[in-house]
């Protein structure tokens, strides 16, 4: 027999959670529903969830609150569930620990996509990394890490060691949004006082590089106010 991912669903409102349990339902997971701060944090130790798909607006306890006391013992991937309009949010979310979000409204697509990156790379962290051959690849795209070189359609693009960190590091996350501050952090340093400029500027010096149109990116994508993407690989 097949051993589903349970997932916990913490949403107050009740045609969103029950929208997320039929598509979850019907692609073979096991949802269970809180309906509030309390009870999910009741079921997330009762219940020890594979995954948790958090709306942050609950009536009782800021969701925010419920990342930052999971993350004190647990790595369980977290999927936040945001309004369009609250940019601020989504990175306060990603930066204190959730994985990755969805935009009200969203659809099936874009649900499933979410939940199912996210469990990869709760996978991926736990046994080595799928694609140790040292490579990325997807589409004309390849990034080889050990000669930290990335390549389009087998050319060699030619980037700059900041350019290919980031590139790096993105495709290392592949599908996984990364706010431009963890992005900042990683590739400058803790200490780097800045705004994005610097790597705004550094991404469209990459996306001239790799992409066929920068304005229509194929390989990385914006995340309007929150930071960028990597697609996924094949
Ligand atoms: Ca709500």
């Amino acid at each position: 027999m097949e051993l589903k991912y349970n997932v916990l669903v913490v949403e107050d409102e009740k045609n969103i959670a029950s929208f997320i349990r039929t598509v979850l339902e019907a692609n073979s997971f096991n949802v269970i529903v809180a309906k509030n701060g309390g009870e999910a944090e009741l079921m997330i130790k009762s219940h020890l969830p594979d995954i948790i798909i958090l709306d942050l607006g609950l009536p009782d306890i800021d969701g925010m609150s419920i990342i930052k006391s999971v993350r004190q013992w647990s790595t369980v991937p977290i999927v936040v569930v945001s309004a369009r309009t609250d940019e601020n949010d989504k990175v306060e979310a990603l930066d204190a620990g959730a994985d990755d979000y969805v935009t009200k409204p969203f659809g099936t697509a874009e649900l499933l996509a979410r939940v199912r990156t996210a469990l990869r790379h709760a996978r991926n962290s736990e046994s080595p990394l799928a694609g140790s051959d040292g490579k990325f690849v997807s589409g004309e795209l390849t990034v080889d890490y050990d000669k930290r070189r990335v390549y389009i359609g087998g050319n060699d693009i030619h980037l700059t060691q900041n350019e290919y960190k980031i590139v790096s590091l993105l495709s290392k996350c592949a599908g996984k949004v990364l706010t431009y501050d963890n992005i900042m952090k990683q590739i400058w340093g803790p200490n780097f006082q800045s705004d994005n400029q610097i790597l705004r500027v550094n991404m469209a010096n990459i996306r001239r590089k790799m992409e066929e149109d920068p304005a229509e990116p194929k390989y990385i994508f914006t995340e309007l106010g929150v930071g960028y993407r990597m697609i996924e690989a094949e």
